[in-house]
């Protein structure tokens, strides 16, 4: 299963600075270990659920809060969900490249500010990303050494439910966004294939124990991190999670989503039955 040599990986905007624990003559000793996760998913996967879960399980990762020009949605406050600024601001930040990455999605614009990765590095934390498709395509060229995990909901009719309900909670039930956002999901998943690990979040605390495997398998496998007696399992969770090994557990998803399908053969219609859930 795959490369079982300890190495120590450390993330840099410059670029992987990788190298062997075990012919370390000293001169990177000072430099701390972080592994730079990137999660993914089209919004209403539950992937938001699915970090603060694995936040609560896993310490040691940092978890970087973005600057958005989106309003505060519910509960949400300056600092805690995201960081709220105005399209001026946002962009005087980006002509000041203070962003490691940044996209517009659905209207707004989004990024990551380069501190946090200087950050958990000076804390030797790992960092986790939750941001776009396209976010994540710029942060894998800059640090290929990235992990890139993908969340897929089980089916569009699950993904369908899931949106009307947070609309619904939020007050503003909002049929045309809700279309959408669907539409865009079945885009996004497209990218599946750029991720090096692909979730499918239909039981959530199967998929909460697969995201915290693939957190410390890779730290098994950068880090030479012991991970006891549960380790055997966990290293065997994460690689099952691999994409190179979940076409057979993918395909009932994909098909559902069309993924695959030539244009007009998709087997999901988003418009039928609007009233069902
Ligand atoms: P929401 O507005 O629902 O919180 O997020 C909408 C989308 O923006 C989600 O797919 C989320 O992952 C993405 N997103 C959040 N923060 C960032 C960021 O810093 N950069 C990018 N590229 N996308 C982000």
């Amino acid at each position: 299963m795959g490369n079982l040599k300890p190495r120590l990986t450390c993330f840099s905007a410059a670029g992987p600075a990788e190298y062997d624990r075990q012919n370390d003559r000293g001169s990177l000793r000072t430099i701390v270990a972080g592994i730079l996760f990137i999660i993914s998913a089209p919004s209403g996967s539950g992937k938001s659920t699915l970090v603060s879960e694995l936040r609560k399980q896993v310490s040691g990762v940092d978890f970087s809060i973005s600057w958005t020009t989106r309003a505060p949605r519910g509960s949400e406050e300056h600092g805690h969900e995201y960081y709220f600024t105005n399209r001026e601001e946002f962009e005087r930040m980006i002509a000041d490249g203070l962003f490691l990455e940044h996209a517009e999605v659905f209207g707004h614009y989004y990024g990551t500010a380069r501190h946090s990765l200087d950050d958990a590095r000076k804390q030797g934390h790992d960092l986790l990303l939750d941001i776009d498709v396209q976010g994540a395509a710029q942060v894998r060229r800059g640090m290929p050494e990235a992990v890139s995990i993908f969340v897929l909901p089980p089916n569009p009719k699950v993904l369908r439910t899931r949106l009307r309900n947070r609309s619904r909670a939020e007050g503003q039930v909002n049929e045309s966004e809700l279309y959408r956002r669907l539409s865009e999901a079945s885009k996004e998943i497209e990218n599946y294939r750029d991720y090096s690990y692909i979730l499918v979040n239909d039981i959530l605390d199967r998929a909460v124990a697969q995201l915290e495997a693939i957190v410390l398998a890779e730290r098994y496998y950068r880090n030479s991190e012991p991970i006891a007696i549960r380790s055997r399992r966990v290293l065997e969770v994460a690689a099952a999670c691999r994409q190179a090994n979940s076409q057979e557990r993918l395909k009932p998803v994909l098909d559902a989503f069309g993924i695959g399908s030539p244009p007009g053969q998709q087997q999901f219609n988003f418009d039928e039955d609007p009233d069902e859930d």
